[in-house]
């Protein structure tokens, strides 16, 4: 169902104009307005879910497929040497549109653009606790 106030559900359905790299039945990729890189895109599904969590799990082993090619073509033509898949669930992970996307961000030797965290420090007893805490 498309959401009335959502800008993603309003690109996706074609509703407003977007650059357009590909689009069918359950979904529209569009390049970001304010890319990262050259060829920074994303992938909407038509269909509105605010984020992973909503997601049906048939979309989201879709969209994985959907990265592959598109990330495919981009290293064809752009010539990137690497890829960033990033997708943001939640404001604490900076996520800033409600509506799930996967950002495809190409990259190149030496482009300046850091996609990173810092690495933290953790004992092995606190790895085992929070295993414990997530494992089945
Ligand atoms: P988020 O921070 O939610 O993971 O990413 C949102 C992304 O959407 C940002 O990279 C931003 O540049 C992009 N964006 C926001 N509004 C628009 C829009 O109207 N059109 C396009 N093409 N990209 C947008
Ligand atoms: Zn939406």
């Amino acid at each position: 169902m498309k959401k009335e106030d959502c800008i993603f559900c309003k690109i996706a359905s074609g509703e407003i104009p977007s650059k357009t790299l590909y689009e069918d039945e359950d979904f529209r990729v569009i390049l970001d307005l304010g890319p990262a890189t050259k060829g920074h895109a994303l992938i909407l599904p038509r269909e509105h879910a605010a984020d992973l969590f909503e997601l049906p799990e048939e979309t989201a082993a879709e969209v994985l497929v959907l990265a592959k090619r598109i990330a495919a073509r981009m290293r064809e033509r752009l010539h990137c040497d690497g890829m960033n898949l990033v997708q943001n669930n939640g404001e604490a992970a900076g996520q800033t549109v409600s509506h799930f996307h996967l950002h495809l961000i190409p990259r190149y030797q030496d482009d300046g653009q850091k996609i990173n965290w810092v690495p933290g420090e953790c004992t092995q007893e606190e790895l085992e606790n929070v295993r414990r805490e997530l494992a089945e």
